[in-house]
């Protein structure tokens, strides 16, 4: 390789680029610099600190993502092998070398007595309550839990409960490097989340929709897997609700058209009547938006616009006419739909579908088209709790020392959860199983 300072940028989360400074040797990786001011911080912040030294002590690029901020590590990675590249390396072969040893020392193990047991935290998301994404949370109850002296554990996995004459008396996990991790407690919470990311789970616990395919994405993190649903039923806990919302509600002024340039649903509607009537169109749908509507999009940039477009991911296009023929519809089509569209939009008025939270026409160039599919967003079914918060069995009794909140619980938003409902939820359910824990065991 020819030594030197080598500047690069990587893909970061969601829209951004973070610009990279790659310092090599003839035969070796000697820093790596990364600005992560554009990113969003929390985990992330765990990757730009790991990864990098972990690169640098291994000498390798066979490296393990971070847990949860699996984009942010592959960005880390492609950018010091486009380094490698500019200067002359073979970033295939630093890609295929051993892992670095501290991922395959002897497993350890780490005990602890304490307590609560907390499976599972709030990982980001949100509108944009202070900071993207909703990070202000995890800030502010990161601090808080720390200063009252908590021990947070990352990039470790609960895998079973521990019972002692049917009460939930701790938790066994693994970290990622093999370490084994004990926790007893007086009060176990399960508060991991849904399953949205667990297909085979989804399948085999749908009532709702007819069919979900194999190959079904989901908006919610890879961890997602439905452990502490699992986890509960461990200790015979009862399931409940089964259902999952498919679709985000597309920002106010996108326009949904299916593969013949027809808008097929009021844009605005509930999320599962938007993933039926995308299902019954084949799956398949566009969202399609002017140069104005396009500003109204969240989380994302001119650059990152431009870097789908450049991937083919997103189409952009002068005309709308000439928008049609690159997703291959019929331009007279799209048109008409457009110019029906934007008389609505005068009128106030959607004849159609009903639709009427709307205020921009679509008719400032460029035009943009998105394919989209629905995709799991939020599962509904979980452990069955009661008011206070604790984990109920089969025969509707408290299981001792188990408690659960947030998505990990179930039947709280029936068939559909509204919008910006979730958060409300987590913090309401999650200090009322505190406070019960509280009280029933100090
Ligand atoms: C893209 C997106 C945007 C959203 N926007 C909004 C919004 O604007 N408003 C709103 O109200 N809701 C929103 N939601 C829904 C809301 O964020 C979630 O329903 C909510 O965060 C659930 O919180 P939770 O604490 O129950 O679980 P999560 O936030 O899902 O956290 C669960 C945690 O448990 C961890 N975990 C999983 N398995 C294990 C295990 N075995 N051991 C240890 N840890 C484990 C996971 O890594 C994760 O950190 C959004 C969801 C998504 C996917």
């Amino acid at each position: 390789m020819k030594a030197g300072t080598y500047k690069v940028k990587a893909k970061g989360h969601g829209s951004s680029f973070m610009p990279m400074e790659v310092t090599l040797s003839d035969n070796a990786i000697q820093r790596i610099r990364v600005d992560a001011s554009g990113e969003t911080s929390g985990i992330a912040d765990e990757v730009f600190k790991r990864l990098p030294a972990k690169i640098v002590k291994g000498q390798t690029l066979n490296v393990d993502t971070v847990a949860g901020a699996t984009i942010s590590s592959r960005g880390v990675v492609d950018g010091v092998a486009e380094a490698i590249t500019l200067a002359g390396g073979d970033a295939t072969e630093w890609k295929q070398r051993a892992k670095p040893e501290a991922a395959t020392q002897a497993a350890q193990v780490e005990e602890y007595q304490t307590d609560v047991v907390v499976v599972g935290a709030l990982w980001r998301r949100g509108h944009k309550p202070v900071e993207p994404m909703g990070y202000a949370f995890i800030h502010v109850l990161g601090d808080w839990v720390t200063e009252y002296g908590a021990t947070i554990l990352t990039e470790t996995r609960a895998e079973n409960l521990l019972m002692e004459n049917s009460r939930v008396v701790g938790v066994v996990a693994h970290k990622t490097d093999g370490t084994k991790v004990t926790v007893r407690a007086k009060s176990v919470f399960l508060t991991a989340g849904g399953f949205g990311a667990n297909t085979p789970m989804v399948q085999k616990y749908n009532t709702y929709w007819k069919h979900i395919d194999d190959d079904i994405a989901t908006t919610n993190s890879p961890a997602i897997t439905g452990d502490g649903i699992s986890l509960g039923q461990e200790a015979g806990a009862e399931l409940t609700g089964e259902l999952f919302t498919g679709l985000q509600t597309p920002p106010e002024n996108f326009i949904m058209v299916n593969q013949e340039g027809k808008r097929f649903v009021n844009e605005f509607a509930e999320r599962d009547t938007l993933a039926a009537a995308t299902i019954a169109q084949g799956g398949l749908f566009y969202l399609i938006a002017d140069d104005k509507i396009k500003e109204t999009a969240y989380n994302t940039t001119q650059e990152s616009i431009d870097a789908q477009v450049e991937a083919g991911t997103l189409f952009k296009a002068d005309t709308l006419s000439e928008l049609a023929g690159k997703v291959g519809m019929d331009p007279a089509t799209l048109e008409d739909t457009i110019n029906k569209y934007n008389s609505y939009v005068d009128a106030g008025h959607d004849p159609e579908f009903g639709k009427s939270a709307f205020h921009l026409k679509c008719e400032v160039a460029p035009f943009y088209a998105t394919p989209r599919k629905p995709a799991i967003h939020h599962t509904m079914g979980g452990l069955a709790i009661d008011e206070y918060g604790h984990v109920l069995d089969k025969a509707g009794q408290v299981i001792a020392g188990l408690y659960s909140a947030g998505e990990n619980a179930g039947g709280l938003h029936a068939g559909n959860r509204l919008g910006g409902n979730s958060l409300a939820d987590i913090f309401t359910f999650g200090r009322l199983a505190a406070d019960t824990a509280a009280q029933e065991n100090g």
